[in-house]
Parts: structure tokens; C-alpha cells; sequence
């Protein structure tokens, strides 16, 4: 017998092994190996068995030995990792490598405390990163000091994916005290969660409704394995999946559910502890790699039923699984963007058609893709309209900013009139409102009126690419994170009156106090959050009514919970909308609902402002929480120009230092895939990106879209991994990429 194995370096190519007879018996497909490899071993996994190999068996060498720390990956995994690798264009080492976390792949586990590093002294780092950043020779102590400052704290095994990171330059930092190192026992909140058991709900007859057609998919007599539950908020998705989820364990069977990173929450995990208790398994991303390790063993060896985490929770080894929830299917953390590019939602719904299990996509606010799936009947769809609660939705204005009457000289103009007296009502009432604006920073941008001088990272090139902070007195990049000093007057010309452009949130909270001088005001960002606990401070500030306002960016969007906020007030409702990108308006739909969605969860009615400078029917659509209207609104302009979901849509980007290898490799790639090009796909070709260039790196895209992708796709994958790109230049395939910078 022959064993494909597929080895632990990237090679993309599975090598032939005879299997001993004293290995017959326990080498399986996903067997974990260790194989003689030129004058080492490695270690490997078996992806296929064969009765015959295309090479001179007589020439095969066998496979050393089955490895004893390794486990072994179920057969329904490796499959799906081949799925993944091909699909996505990746290499089998990048698929099967996601299949199974580090610890339990490499068979070690570290000690259980986590080391936690920060930046000692923010201020003290931006002043060395100003100094020292045209200096060769300390550039990698800059380059992980920024990166540093970006994460905020973070393990080193987190940091070390990064492609700043030097570990010489990192090991320095720490020894001369730029980086401090804290030990931490990882949390175990979620352990601690107080279990109170409770028990199911009688069902609303949308609940009722959802149910029935699980049970139709769970005894095999429905169309599709795939259910779409769109219900609104508050419509109970929550216990529909908590109750489908027991249908599957009485049948013996084991359960994933999947929820965006962000939403990960003590309040969500309570709720399924309460009801699962020990038989629920969480994993989430500040798991240690001993407690990781013993998950998975916990999931593996079947002593848990149900899986709760991120992305990465879709592949937890259960052996008889029946059912995937995928919550908030819609959002955009599902993708991954590194190497596989892979969309959690869409491949959980290829794991359950291999593991012949249940799947449940569930949003308020449904994906393009899905709903035009369900429309196609490939999803079956569940409506649930109905709040349980009837809590009455909040009540959202449009304020037309071109009405206002011109600010007095020398007041800010980030908020209207209108908005303004709403915020004072609810100081005056002992409220609590919301101010948001998805920019962070000072001012936009740096120009000079008289010469037109821009500031700008001299290491990406965008517009505008530069965000003045003037706590930091600093210009940061917000593509590569790089600093610059602030200039005080024109480099270029020496004008005095050097200019700052657009608004962020740091410049929102410094209106706020002088508009609103007695209320107490909190900030998120990524600027202020520089570690989580500055993050759960402010949090834990605002909800126990400590703060009056909080500033915010998308930080403050999604899941938060704050009963005292009736107000909310979108600064730039219509900020979105211009990015080149065809799903600029689903994403800008989306981030109006949830911010909508902060105010009025307590027991008064929530109002909201969304402050815009155009007319928008997107935004229409959100004020009046009309998501019907707007997906069929985006449906038709999608199909109109043949987009995703009517369309497939894979872009491959080119990056190098050196512009033009870029493009000529580019246009030698494009040049390759024209004889795989028929009358229903579209190229368009290789061009700088509409985000040129990031840290110094060059950056082209190509887009290949239609219908019937298949061969152009594995075409676009033996190029991709197995051409050999002129020095410099890589290439990145995504396939149904979510965004097209
Ligand atoms: P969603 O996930 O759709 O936002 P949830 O499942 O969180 O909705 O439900 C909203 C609220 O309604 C929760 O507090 C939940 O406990 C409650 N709830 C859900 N279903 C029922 C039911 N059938 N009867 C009574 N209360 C319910
Ligand atoms: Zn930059």
C-alpha cells in the first residue's frame, strides 16, 4: 500500500511512502506521521491511501512510524482541507495547518501562564520611533515598536506572524526595558460563568415555525441542509439555536457554534452554559496553548457536545457532528486574510454537507450571498419578524447637514444643531448617548492652503493616508502604523498656517467638552484602547453610568449592551458609502443598523441622528430599518452590474518593492489566463490597487469575475503557487474576496 503524505513544509505537493506491514493496520487517511526526508525525518499527515504509486515503487521509501504525540485528523477533515486548499488557491500545508491548532500540531505544549508584552511607555516609544526611524540600523527595533504600539499587548506568538517582527530586534527591546512582559494566568471567565441551569422557552410561533423546518432538515426530508434563520433582533435566534442544538445532542450528535470574534462575550457564553453546562467547550483567542491543547482533546475524545468560539471553531475535531450555527452569518470577520482566505460561513456549509450535518445561518441583517441563495432555494429560509418582547424599535431621524445654518466662526461644525439639543436633553434627564464616527484620530489630514502640500506616509501612498493626533502631537499611518512628527508649519513652503483636514474621534470628544462642559466623556478607538484593559475600563466606566457620552468608533458598534443609552448620534452616516468597492453600501447598511441598534435596550425608547451631507437611499433604508427594501435596492444595482451573489469574484494581488517587476509580472500572470477566459467571465486587468502601495511594497490587483470559474480557478492556483514570481514579488489569490483595496 502507498500513503500520500503531505509534509510539514510548503511545498504544495503530497510524496509518495510505502506503508510497512507492520503499519497496515493503523495508517489511515489523517494518520499523523513521521517520514524520511532526504537525510532528516519530518513529520507529515496522510492524505490519501493508494494500491499504486506513479513513481518506481522500488524507489519508495516507507514511512517511518505513526507519531505518538500527533493525533490523528478525522477523514472528514482532511477532505475538507482539500476542499479549502483548492478552492481558496492555497497550498495543502496552509489548509491542513489551519485544520489544527499549533499546540496540538507540533505535539508540545508550553507552560500555562500567558506573557503578555506592551510597550513600557507609549510616549517614550514615540519619541525613540521619531528619532531613531531614519536609522538602519535600529529599523527593526522602529518596525516592532510600532507594531507593538498597533497591538497594544499582545503574546509573542501572536506578534511573530507579523511580517515587522524580528526577534533579535523584540529580545533587545525587552532587555533594555522599552517592552515589559507581564505573566498572566489566562482568564477563565467564561469558566466562572454562573451556571443558574434554566430550561427552554415556549417557543413564538416564528420560533415555532424555525423549528419545525429543522426538524423536517434533521429527518432528511428537507431540500436543503442549509437553514437561513433572518430574524431581527430580538426575535429569539438565540433560543432557536439553543433548541435545535438539543435536538441534535438527544440524537447523539455534537454541535459548532461559530459567533464573530468581537461577540464572544461573557453574556452570550452564559447563555449557553446555563443551558449545556460542562457540555459546552469555549475557545476563544486568549486561550492559553495548554488549555487549547486540552479542548481540542476534550472535543476529540468526545467529552464535550458542543464547541463555542471564532472562525476557527468551524474545524473542532467532533466525530459525529449534526449541526454548525453560524451566528451573525453576515459579518466580515468570517473571512480570513491570510493564506487560506477562507470564508468560515461558506465552507461551514461544506462541512455539513461531508458531515452530512444541519446548518444554520442566522442575521438580522443577511449576506447578498445568502439571501440570493435562499431565493435560489438552495437555503431554506426562516423568517422571524417579530420582536419577543415588542419592544417599540428606536425612533431614527436623517439630519440633512446642507440645511443647518453656517457655525459661527471659529465653532466646530461636527455636530448639528438638532443633535446638539438631543444630547442636552439627555444630560438633562440623566441619559446616556452615543457619539459616533468611524475615523479615528485628530483631523484627517495635513495640508498646506498656500503650496497644496499633503502629508503623507512616504511608505504607503493613498490620499490622505496620514491621521494627526494631537494628544501624541504625532501624524500616524493608518495602513502600516508608522509616525511622523506633526509639522508647525508647511515643510515645503514655510506657510504658517498649516491646515488640518476632516475629523476623527479624537477631534469629536474635544467639541463634545466644549459644546457640553459639565458631561463626563469617554473615548473609544484605537488610539485610546492601546490595551484591553483600557478597553474594559471605559467600558465598565460608561456602563455603570459613570460617563455621560462615549465617543466611538466601530469599536462601539457591535453587541454592546448599555440599558441607559437612549441616544445615539451618527456623525458621518454617509462616510462609507464612497469607498471603491461594491459592497460599500452593504457595509454601510450594516454598521447604521448595529450602531442603531445601541440605543433603547433599557426600558426607555432609544432615539437616533444620522448626520449626512448627501442623499443616500442606503441610508434611508436604515432609518426607517427597512432591510427588506435595501436588499432588494442592493440586489438589483448588484445584478445590474453582475457582482456577487450573481456573479463569482476571485482578485489576485501583486506586491514587491520594485513597481515595475510588479507589473510586468502581473501582466505576464493576466497574460497566462487568457486562454482559460470564455464568454462568461470578465478580467479586468492587472493595475496598481486602488491602496497602491504599503510599506514600501508596490501593490497591483486584477479582478476575474463571472459564472463557470472553475478551471480559470485552478488555472489562477498553479500559477499562483507554482510559478516562480522574479525576486520580490509574491502573489495573494482571493477568492470571494470581501474587500477590493
Ligand atoms: P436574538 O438572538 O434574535 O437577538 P434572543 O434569542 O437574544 O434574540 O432573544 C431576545 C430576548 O428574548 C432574550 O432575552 C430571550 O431570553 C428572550 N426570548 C427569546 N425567546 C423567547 C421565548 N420563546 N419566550 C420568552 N422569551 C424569549
Ligand atoms: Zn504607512
Amino acid at each position: 500500500m502507498i500513503a500520500k503524505v503531505i509534509t510539514d513544509i510548503s511545498l504544495d505537493r503530497e510524496f509518495d511512502y510505502l506503508v510497512p506491514p507492520e503499519l497496515s493496520d493503523s495508517v489511515r487517511i489523517g494518520s499523523a506521521v513521521t517520514v524520511p526526508f532526504g537525510r532528516s525525518t519530518r513529520s507529515g499527515y496522510v492524505l490519501a491511501l493508494a494500491e499504486n504509486s506513479s513513481y518506481d515503487a522500488a524507489k519508495l521509501k516507507a514511512l517511518a512510524g505513526i507519531s505518538p504525540d500527533r493525533p490523528a485528523i478525522s477523514e472528514n477533515l482532511i477532505k475538507l482541507g482539500k476542499w479549502i486548499a483548492e478552492y481558496y488557491c492555497a497550498t495543502q500545508e496552509h489548509a491542513i495547518r489551519t485544520l489544527l491548532p499549533a499546540a496540538v500540531r507540533s505535539g508540545r505544549v508550553r507552560e500555562k501562564k500567558l506573557k503578555l508584552y506592551s510597550v513600557a511607555d507609549p510616549a517614550a516609544a514615540d519619541k525613540y520611533i521619531l528619532e531613531n526611524r531614519e536609522n538602519s540600523r535600529l529599523a527593526k527595533r522602529v518596525k516592532v515598536l510600532q507594531l507593538l504600539l498597533r497591538k497594544g499587548e499582545a503574546v509573542k506568538a501572536e506578534l511573530a506572524t507579523e511580517t515587522d517582527f524580528s526577534v533579535s530586534a523584540f529580545d533587545a527591546l525587552v532587555k533594555s526595558g522599552m517592552i515589559s512582559m507581564r505573566e498572566e494566568l489566562p482568564p477563565d471567565e467564561f469558566e466562572q460563568v454562573d451556571a443558574l441551569p434554566d430550561t427552554p422557552l415556549a417557543p413564538t410561533p416564528g420560533q415555532q415555525k424555525a423549528l419545525e423546518q429543522i426538524s423536517t432538515m434533521l429527518e432528511g426530508k428537507a431540500a436543503s441542509h442549509v437553514q437561513l434563520l433572518y430574524g431581527t433582533t430580538n426575535s429569539g435566534k438565540t433560543e432557536v439555536y439553543l433548541q435545535a442544538i438539543s435536538k441534535v445532542l438527544a440524537a447523539g450528535r455534537s454541535a459548532i457554534v461559530l459567533v464573530p470574534e468581537i461577540s464572544l462575550t461573557p453574556q452570550t457564553v452564559r447563555r449557553f452554559r446555563a443551558r449545556f453546562g460542562s457540555k459546552l467547550s469555549v475557545l476563544h483567542s486568549r486561550l492559553s496553548d495548554r488549555e487549547r491543547f486540552d479542548e481540542w482533546n476534550r472535543i476529540n475524545s468526545g467529552k464535550v457536545q458542543i464547541a463555542i468560539g471564532a472562525r476557527s471553531a468551524l474545524f473542532a475535531p467532533f466525530n459525529n457532528l449534526g449541526l454548525i450555527v453560524v451566528d451573525e452569518e453576515h459579518d466580515s470577520s468570517y473571512k480570513q486574510s491570510e493564506s487560506p482566505r477562507y470564508h468560515a460561513r461558506d465552507v461551514a456549509v461544506v462541512r455539513g454537507k461531508l458531515e452530512n450535518a444541519l446548518v444554520i445561518l442566522g442575521s438580522a441583517t443577511p449576506s447578498a450571498e445568502s439571501l440570493h441563495n435562499a431565493r435560489q432555494g438552495k437555503f431554506l429560509l426562516a423568517r422571524m419578524a417579530d420582536q419577543v418582547d415588542n419592544k417599540p424599535a428606536p425612533v431614527i431621524r436623517i439630519v440633512d447637514r446642507r440645511l443647518d445654518p453656517p457655525p459661527e466662526p471659529g465653532m466646530s461644525n461636527l455636530l448639528s444643531p438638532i443633535l446638539i439639543h438631543a444630547v442636552e436633553e439627555r444630560l438633562e434627564r440623566a441619559e446616556q448617548a452615543i457619539l459616533f464616527l468611524n475615523r479615528r484620530g485628530y483631523a484627517r489630514t495635513l495640508c498646506c492652503p498656500q503650496c497644496g502640500y499633503e502629508a503623507r506616509c512616504p511608505e504607503c501612498s493613498i490620499n490622505y493616508n496620514y491621521t494627526y493626533s494631537r494628544s501624541r502631537e504625532l501624524l500616524s499611518c493608518h495602513l502600516c502604523g508608522g509616525i511622523a512628527p506633526a509639522p508647525q508649519v508647511c515643510p515645503d513652503c514655510g506657510f504658517q498656517e498649516i491646515r488640518y483636514f476632516g475629523s476623527g474621534t479624537e477631534k469629536l470628544e474635544s467639541c463634545a467638552r466644549g459644546i457640553f462642559p459639565g458631561a463626563r466623556i469617554g473615548r473609544m478607538d484605537s488610539d485610546m484602547m492601546r490595551s484591553a484593559e483600557d478597553y474594559e475600563v471605559v467600558l465598565d466606566k460608561f456602563r455603570r453610568g459613570k460617563l455621560d457620552i462615549l465617543v466611538g468608533t466601530q469599536m462601539i458598534a457591535k453587541g454592546l449592551h448599555f440599558p441607559g443609552v437612549t441616544l445615539v448620534g451618527v456623525i458621518n452616516a454617509d462616510l462609507g458609502l464612497s469607498m471603491p468597492d461594491f459592497r460599500a453600501q452593504e457595509r454601510t447598511f450594516q454598521m447604521l443598523t448595529q450602531v442603531a441598534g445601541r440605543a433603547g435596550r433599557g426600558e426607555k425608547r432609544g432615539e437616533v441622528i444620522f448626520q449626512t451631507t448627501r442623499d443616500s437611499e442606503v441610508i434611508r433604508f436604515a432609518a426607517d430599518l427597512d432591510f427588506d427594501g435595501f436588499s432588494q435596492f442592493d440586489l438589483e444595482f448588484r445584478e445590474m452590474l453582475n457582482y456577487p451573489p450573481f456573479s463569482r469574484l476571485i482578485a489576485i494581488f501583486f506586491k514587491g518593492e520594485n513597481e515595475s517587476a510588479v507589473a510586468d509580472f502581473a501582466a505576464s500572470f493576466a497574460e497566462k489566463l487568457e486562454c482559460y477566459r470564455h464568454d462568461r467571465i470578465r478580467i479586468t486587468p492587472p493595475a496598481p490597487a486602488p491602496v497602491e502601495k504599503i510599506k514600501n511594497q508596490y501593490r497591483y490587483m486584477m479582478i476575474v469575475r463571472g459564472t463557470g470559474l472553475k478551471t480559470i480557478r485552478e488555472a489562477i492556483r498553479i500559477l499562483a503557487l507554482h510559478s516562480n514570481p522574479p525576486n520580490g514579488v509574491t502573489v495573494a489569490v482571493d477568492v470571494d474576496a470581501q474587500h477590493l483595496m
